[in-house]
């Protein structure tokens, strides 16, 4: 990161959400970055930016070819502008004639931003020429994408192969995820909670399993507790499950009694007679659920049990919602939630949230600042935890 006077290629994560007019609805993508892209630009370098943005190769017009216009980078230039407080010179490609010229006339200070990384089809594949004409861009690499630190794309892992260890480092977004995911993983403080939601277990499998090394306590809630509750002999009544599932979740139970760790299912949940917002709602055993209804949510009792558990512990992870929290009757429980962290962190606690959902939550409520650290990584948050070497980390540090 110590560089100065060079021309530095940065990969960071601007996938942000856009609505129909290309306006940005959420920039905390862009401004985790802000920090890294100043401090070479203060150091006299001149920054070549890149990132993808959603997904050109798959949402493609009828005639087959990719909405350029619709996944163009060139929405993000102003307020990349404001951001940094001076002016962005946006490439119309990312390695074609365009870019190769602005790049070579770009002087120290200056900013270029290259056109969505996904608009070659090489990307995703991890082309080694598309990942070499990047790096004929640039004097030095950083990464400083952690959010998709677990691809192997080109301009994400394969483009590090041509700088040498002196011409690539992490940038400091990413180094602040790594060192506090490490928090977890290694230097947990006891008690240490893990707070785990969402929709299905076999996302979370291997996580599950990890935590059960360091957690002294596993609180499930979302669709994926359901799945336990079955396998328990529960009835779920029409509750989203995975019947093939649930020996895994069986497996998962007796392991935890083995290692002595405290895995808690929610005693009892918010049902409804429809997955709306007008549905009918009810507070329900969770083991007991009739037939024709929805377990959508915690119940008020599982809150209260897992946020005093929360309010007890020193470290704290945080992935998933605890129920549809997109629709306002299935929201409390996530509420309750992400108060509980708040509140626990407040008082001495480490705590890190990550996945979109429980970080919208935090959000939504105003509670990103009582929070340790709110990650930016989804996917690739969890790849980490579970233990997995992420691309895009090997790919600059050797491990
Ligand atoms: P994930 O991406 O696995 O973290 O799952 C997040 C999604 O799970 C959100 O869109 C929630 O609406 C959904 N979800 C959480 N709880 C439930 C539930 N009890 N039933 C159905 N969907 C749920």
């Amino acid at each position: 990161m110590n560089y100065a006077n060079k021309k530095v290629l940065v990969r960071v994560d601007f996938n942000v959400p856009l609505d129909e007019d290309h306006h940005i609805t959420d920039d905390t993508r862009m401004r985790a970055a802000v920090p890294t892209l100043k401090q070479l630009l203060d150091n006299g370098n001149a920054v070549i930016i890149m990132s993808h943005l959603g997904r050109p190769g798959k949402k493609r017009l009828p005639d087959g070819s990719m909405d350029k216009e619709r996944f163009s980078l060139r929405h993000l230039v102003p307020h990349l502008s404001e951001l940094l407080g001076r002016p962005v010179i946006f490439a119309e490609d990312t390695v074609g004639p365009d870019a190769m010229q602005k790049a070579r006339e770009l002087k120290p200070g200056q900013v270029l931003l290259l056109e969505n990384t996904r608009f070659n089809e090489g990307e995703k594949k991890g082309d080694e020429a598309l990942a070499r004409a990047l790096a004929s861009l640039a004097d030095a690499y950083i990464n400083d994408a952690f959010g998709t630190a677990h691809r192997a794309h080109a301009s994400t892992a394969v483009v590090a192969k041509f700088f040498d260890k002196d011409h690539k480092a992490f940038g400091l977004l990413m180094q602040k995820e790594i060192a506090n995911a490490n928090r977890i993983i290694q230097q947990a403080a006891h008690p240490a909670t893990a707070i785990i939601g969402g929709a299905k277990v076999s996302d979370k499998i291997q996580l599950l399993e990890r935590l059960l090394d360091f957690a002294d306590h596993i609180l499930i809630g979302g669709a994926m507790a359901y799945t336990f509750i079955l396998a328990k002999g529960g009835q779920v009544g029409n509750s989203l499950v995975e019947p093939d599932k649930t020996q895994l979740a069986l497996d998962l139970l007796d392991k935890a009694q083995q290692k002595n760790v405290d895995l808690r299912l929610p005693p009892d949940s918010v049902i409804a007679d429809a997955i709306s917002e007008d549905a009918v709602t009810l507070v329900s055993d969770s083991y007991d659920i009739p037939d024709g209804w929805w377990g959508l949510d915690i119940g008020p009792e599982s809150a209260e049990s897992y946020g005093s558990v929360i309010k007890q512990s020193k470290t704290i992870l945080w992935n998933g919602p605890m129920g549809v929290f997109e629709l306002p009757p299935f929201s409390g429980g996530t509420k309750a939630i992400a108060k509980a962290v708040a509140e626990a962190t407040r008082h001495g606690a480490f705590s890190l949230v990550g996945g979109g959902d429980s970080v919208a939550a935090v959000n939504q409520l105003g509670l990103a600042g009582s929070i340790s650290f709110v990650s930016t990584g989804g996917g690739a948050l969890l790849e980490y935890l579970e233990g997995k070497k992420l691309p895009g980390i090997v790919a600059i540090s050797g491990e």
